[in-house]
């Protein structure tokens, strides 16, 4: 009897602890679809390493998906916003992108299938073609959640400087352009903020990056986001990519440039002989005016058109 009751203990000790191993593995280990494994295509994802080419289709557009305001389009030509208006399907055949899209598909994880509408106004639609045969497509919501033709839902954390598969090399062109011109708009806040309020003079120009850096941090705004907005995001390296106009003043005309575009360096100051146009391709760079405006200037003749002084 007492045996028969010991096996009993030991069985439903064994079931529970065989339970327990279980929910702590469903919930240590991350969810991934069933014959998924490393560097292969998750279900129902095109197998893109064997794909030539990849049709990209962001809605509504490819102009509203990358620069939603008038001030972000400020930086484009009219023929480069006609073009992103109206084009439908952007024709990717370069291998780089399709390597990075590789990686980035190689690393998502498993979120279930679909159920219900992802609310989120960015979506963009990635159909992948080995030559004229239709491999498969996908969607991408918001910045990481894909779905699947057979409505499988991933998640994709790109890592820092992937997220270049969101846009392949002539997009991403233009999105460092407006990236470049949202780091200048930030950098205008904080200049303002910082350095302009109660009437206050700009930084001596001499130590403008470091005494922009410290009052960031003594603000309690971190060190972290002045450091990415001081960098020019189509530049290669480097710590800053824009000088300070010593000419410029806090109660200088609007239309007076405060900052503009240079060479990677640090607390760079001077005029307009500072101003590099290679940061960007096609080439050109920003300059922010007085008044917060940011153009993007492509000639010479439009450089010298500004007023520094
Ligand atoms: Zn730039």
């Amino acid at each position: 009897m007492f045996r028969f009751r010991t096996a009993i203990v030991i069985v439903l000790c064994c079931v529970v602890l065989l339970g327990t191993a279980l929910m702590l593995a469903r919930l240590l280990v991350p969810k991934r679809a069933d014959d998924f494994r490393a560097g292969v295509p998750a279900v129902g994802l095109p197998d893109v390493a064997t794909c030539t080419e990849v049709r990209i289709r962001y809605f509504p557009s490819a102009l509203d998906y990358m620069a939603e305001t008038a001030q972000e389009r400020a930086v484009l030509s009219q023929e480069e916003i006609g073009e992103l208006a109206t084009q439908e399907w952007i024709v990717v055949e370069d291998a780089e992108y399709i390597h990075t899209l590789v990686r980035t598909l190689a690393s998502v994880t498993y979120d279930g299938p679909a159920q219900g509408t992802v609310r989120t106004k960015d979506v963009v639609l990635f159909a992948c073609y080995r030559g004229d045969e239709r491999v498969g497509s996908f969607t991408l919501f918001g910045k990481n959640l894909i779905e699947t033709e057979n409505a499988e839902r991933f998640r994709c954390a790109p890592r820092p400087g992937e997220a270049a598969f969101l846009y392949p090399p002539r997009i991403q062109a233009l999105v460092h352009r407006i990236g470049c011109l949202r780091h200048l708009l930030r950098l205008h806040n904080d200049v303002r903020r910082l350095f302009y309020r109660n009437g206050g003079p700009v930084p001596p120009p001499e130590k403008w990056c470091d005494l922009l850096t410290r009052a960031s941090r003594e603000a309690g705004l971190g060190s972290d986001h002045l450091q990415v907005a001081l960098s020019c995001p189509g530049a290669e390296e480097g710590r800053c990519h824009y000088a300070l106009n010593e000419a410029c003043k806090w109660d200088s005309p609007g239309e007076m440039v405060l900052l503009f575009e240079t060479k990677a360096g640090w607390n760079q100051h001077g005029g307009l002989e500072l101003f590099a146009f290679d940061n960007h391709d096609p080439r050109g760079g920003c300059v922010l005016l007085n008044d917060g405006t940011v153009k993007f200037i492509r000639i010479e003749q439009e450089l010298h058109a500004l007023r520094w002084r």
